[in-house]
Order: C-alpha cells, then sequence, then structure tokens
C-alpha cells in the first residue's frame, strides 16, 4: 500500500500523529493508499527549516535559483505520462486532460526559471540631478501554499515556481484527496537539487494543517485557491495578522452565443467548458446565455452530441468525462439539479447519477442540461462543481452582458460571435478576469495573468508575470551621488 508522507527539511517524514487516511480512486472507489495526517507540530518543523532555508535562498542569485527550475522543467517532462496516470487515478479526470494539465505545470516552470533573468524592476528618472531611482523586488520570507484537488499539480506549479525563484521558501499544503501527485511533485525539486528546507509539504486537513498555516507568525503570506467559504475564513483570520493573501475561488462562468454565432463551434466549446473534468474546474461553463433566435437550434445540437459523450475510468482513451471527485461531491450535485427543478427549469438531458456499466463503483453523474432557466434561480446563481449546464434566453447583446454579469463571481466568461463590434463591446463590458472571444470559457495559457474579480478573488492573479506581485515586496532605493544633502520636493521648485 502506498503511503503518502511529508516532507520536511529534506526528509520524507511520517506525520507527529502517526495517523493516516485513505486515499480513494473516484472512477473505482479503490483504494490507492494513504496519507498522512499532520498536526501543527509538523506545521512547525516545517516553517522551522523554511526559515532557515530561505535565508541563504533569498542570497542566491534569481539566475542561479532559475536553473534549478530548468532542471524541475526537464523532470516533470520527463516524468509526464508517469505523473499524468497518477493524476488520474486520484482525482478522476480523463488522461488527455491529467497530461494536459502536467503539461502547464512543465510550462509554468520554463517560464517562471525565465523569470530568473528577468524579475524586471524600473529605473526611472529622479526629479533631482546626480540623483538615480529605481525599484527592485525582493522576497517575502516564507509562502503558504493551500491548494485545492481539482488542479493539483497544475496550481501547485503556479504558486510554487514563482514564489522559489523570487526567493521565497514554501510550506505547501495539498489537499486530502490528491497527495500522490502532490508527492510526485516535491519529489521532482529534491530530485532537481533544490536545497532542502525550501519546499515543504505537510500532509493533512485544511482545519488542522491549513489553520494553522494561515495562523503561524512565520509564515508571511498564504496564496489559496479554493472555496469561497474557506477562503473568506482566511481572509479574515490572515487580516488579522496583516498577512498577505492571495486567493483564487469559485466561478459561475457563463458563454454567450449571440444569433450570427458559428453554432457548431459554439456547441464545441460548450461542451468542453461545461463537461471536460466533468464541470469541476474553476472556470467550467455552467450557464449559456443565448439569443433567442438561436436558442431552439443550439439546444438540439447540444443534445445530440452531448449523447456521444462517453462516461467511464478516465485511464481509458476512449472517455470524454471521468467521475467527480467524492461520494459528497455526487450527492451535492443531484442536489442542485433537484432544486432547479423545483425551481421551473425544464430537464433537457441528464439529472441523475450514472450507475449502468459498472459506473456505479465511482462517482458517475451524467452530463445534464437545463434549459429556461432565469438568472434569480439559484441553479444560475451557485456554484455547482459539477457537469450540470444552465440555458438562459435573451434577446440582445447588452441583456445578456448584465446576465453575464448578474452573479457574484467573475472568473471567465466566453462570447460566440461573427461580428467584431459586438466582440469588442463583450470585451469591454465583461466583467470577468479571463473572456474568450469564439472559444470556451477554459484554456488559459500560464504566461498570462490567472484570476477573478468580485467574489472570485480578492486582486491578486496566480500564473504570468503578475504572481510575482504575490511573492515579492517591493523595494525602491535612491542613490544620492551629488554629494550634498538634496531634499525632494523642496530643493527642485
Ligand atoms: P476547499 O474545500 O476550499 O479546499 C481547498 C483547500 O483548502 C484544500 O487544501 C482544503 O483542505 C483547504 N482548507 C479547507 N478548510 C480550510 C481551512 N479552514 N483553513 C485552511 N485551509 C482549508 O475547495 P475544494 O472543494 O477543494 O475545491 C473546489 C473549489 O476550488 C471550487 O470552489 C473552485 O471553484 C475553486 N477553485 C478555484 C480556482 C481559481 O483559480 N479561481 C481554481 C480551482 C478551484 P482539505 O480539503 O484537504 O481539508
Ligand atoms: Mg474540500
Amino acid at each position: 500500500m502506498n503511503k503518502y508522507l511529508n516532507f520536511i527539511n529534506g526528509e520524507w517524514r511520517e506525520a507527529s500523529s502517526g495517523e493516516s487516511v485513505p486515499v480513494t480512486n473516484p472512477a473505482t472507489g479503490e483504494v490507492i493508499g494513504m496519507v498522512v495526517q499532520s498536526t501543527q507540530e509538523d506545521v512547525d518543523a516545517a516553517v522551522q527549516s523554511a526559515k532557515l532555508a530561505q535565508k541563504s535562498w533569498r542570497l542566491v542569485p534569481a539566475p542561479k535559483r532559475a536553473e534549478i527550475l530548468y532542471k524541475v522543467a526537464y523532470l516533470l517532462q520527463e516524468r509526464k505520462e508517469e505523473l499524468s496516470q497518477t493524476l488520474t487515478q486520484e482525482m478522476g479526470k480523463v488522461i488527455s486532460e491529467a497530461r494536459g494539465e502536467v503539461q502547464e505545470a512543465i510550462d509554468m516552470a520554463y517560464y517562471m526559471a525565465g523569470e530568473g533573468r528577468r524579475l524586471f524592476g524600473d529605473t526611472v528618472p529622479s526629479e533631482l540631478q546626480n540623483k538615480f531611482a529605481m525599484s527592485v523586488r525582493v522576497p517575502i520570507g516564507i509562502a503558504g501554499l493551500i491548494t485545492p484537488w481539482n488542479f493539483p499539480i497544475a496550481i501547485a506549479s503556479w504558486k510554487s515556481l514563482p514564489a522559489l525563484v523570487s526567493g521565497n521558501a514554501v510550506v505547501w499544503k495539498p489537499a486530502t484527496e490528491t497527495p500522490a501527485v502532490a508527492q510526485g511533485f516535491v519529489k521532482i525539486y529534491e530530485d532537481a537539487g533544490l536545497p532542502k528546507g525550501l519546499v515543504n509539504l505537510v500532509n493533512g486537513s485544511g482545519s488542522v494543517v491549513g489553520n494553522a498555516m494561515v495562523e503561524h507568525p512565520d509564515i508571511d503570506l498564504i496564496s489559496f485557491t479554493g472555496s469561497n467559504e474557506v477562503g473568506k475564513q482566511i481572509n479574515e483570520r490572515a487580516g488579522a495578522l496583516l498577512k498577505r493573501t492571495s486567493l483564487e475561488m469559485g466561478g459561475k462562468n457563463a458563454v454567450t452565443v449571440l444569433e450570427d454565432a458559428d453554432l457548431d463551434l459554439a456547441v464545441d466549446g460548450i461542451l468542453w467548458g461545461a463537461f471536460g473534468t466533468s464541470g469541476q474546474r474553476c472556470t467550467a461553463s455552467s450557464r449559456i446565455i443565448v439569443h433567442e433566435k438561436v436558442k431552439a437550434e443550439l439546444e438540439r445540437k447540444l443534445v445530440e452530441r452531448i449523447g456521444e459523450l462517453k462516461l467511464g475510468n478516465g485511464l481509458d482513451e476512449t472517455v470524454n468525462v471521468g467521475p467527480v471527485i467524492n461520494r459528497s461531491s455526487l450527492e451535492r450535485i443531484d442536489e442542485y439539479v433537484k432544486i432547479g427543478q423545483a425551481e421551473g427549469a425544464k430537464l433537457l438531458v441528464g439529472g441523475r447519477i450514472a450507475t449502468e456499466n459498472g459506473l456505479n463503483q465511482g462517482n458517475f453523474y451524467a452530463p445534464t442540461i437545463f434549459t429556461d432557466v432565469t438568472p434569480d434561480m439559484r441553479i444560475a446563481k451557485e456554484e455547482i462543481f459539477g457537469p450540470v449546464l444552465s440555458i438562459i434566453e435573451v434577446k440582445s447583446l447588452e441583456e445578456a452582458i448584465e446576465v453575464n454579469n448578474s452573479v457574484e463571481f467573475g472568473l471567465s466568461s466566453a462570447i460566440f460571435t461573427a461580428d467584431v463590434n459586438r466582440a469588442f463591446q463583450a470585451m469591454n463590458d465583461l466583467d470577468t478576469g479571463i473572456v474568450y472571444v469564439n472559444a470556451g470559457t477554459t484554456g488559459a495559457e500560464i504566461h498570462l495573468p490567472f484570476g477573478g474579480t468580485k467574489g472570485t478573488g480578492n486582486g491578486h492573479r496566480d500564473s504570468g508575470v503578475a504572481a510575482l506581485d504575490v511573492y515579492t515586496e517591493w523595494k525602491s532605493i535612491y542613490v544620492d551621488y551629488s554629494g550634498k544633502l538634496q531634499r525632494a520636493q523642496i530643493d527642485n521648485n
């Protein structure tokens, strides 16, 4: 039986509690291993090792730090298939998507390794003669990373790589559901020769380990991705300690389909966005906002194509839709379908737990579409995090934008139209951190900022160069070489 341990100060260790819990394959119900359950004591040990390691790491020139990140990229590439198989087994997403996710970590490793020779600040003219002014990025110290199960390696790469290249140490708590991929990733940091203590892995529950990290006085920042409920709690507790938090939370993403859209293309984008990863992406398409003139045709095409999606174990290359993460998630999704029916939405297809052909061994939900949904219904407002899509009819672009923006989240949005003027109008008015034109709501690339407005985030961004703002402080430096006292704002006026 596999046992997923902690990695603290360069050693693989048991948790101080001596306890562990099972990790289950969501497609088959099989237990694939046991993960240790850490306590405050383990978090303390991780922080201590991080603190010591960071003291010398911050002095290593960033291009030298980056050389290790290049090795991380090579090793990720070498182990891509192995990591992808592990990912599918513990998390459920189909193997092609798992490979895509590992590729995202590879891309991020190359990108952040490149940052080692940039980490740009500014040099600007001083307002005084014989004075030089510049800004530089400096590391913050120890970054506490708390990550969800739905993108167990991609999100961890978005956070740990920029943290490390900019000179921080890391204490990482992965989701309880996905310790195997976490172990595989940390093993790569170890094998790449990252000095001990710079990446520490502490497995355990959010309420114990996550909480201990948030409250720990020596963890300088928390970068969290997960639910709004937990993000809000973290923000409150960290706020009281004046600790920086970067929060990436839920979404209720919509695809707008105008009457001039290429409907077949829209259907491709919608099916991929809504049912890829079984709808368990923060950027999943969960609402379709469609012009009344093309609603019936779009529905007909969607229902036809949804029948072609094959449910099953994601290791089977012919499967399109894998399981959802666990039993309670399956039940929550089913509960939302009942809520939708009670609210008067019309079920077009799906709406049931799938149990045929052995699917009952795992947690499978049939891809589901509701139509005649109105924006005030709960299924149109709340994040379901499963393969459930709601169709809302509108009469104009203006109404579509209003509906798109009416939810509390602001992660991603998409519009299908052939009209360049209306596309630009939408780019301007859609209130989300990510906008797609003639593509679905998923498919972010790692060199652009990733994150959302309103209830989705707190203004920070993962990924892209913007991620460096989470893991660095700005230091402004003035060098006066005039040899005399020069007072800004006074002596030059
Ligand atoms: P979650 O329940 O909030 O868990 C996320 C992480 O926080 C897990 O590691 C969890 O640990 C930990 N945690 C739980 N309670 C905690 C606490 N009191 N203090 C500190 N940490 C705590 O979210 P999830 O169900 O795993 O993931 C789904 C959610 O993530 C969805 O809302 C989705 O939209 C969001 N998401 C957002 C993005 C984005 O970039 N915007 C990307 C992906 C996912 P344990 O679960 O191990 O106990
Ligand atoms: Mg959870």
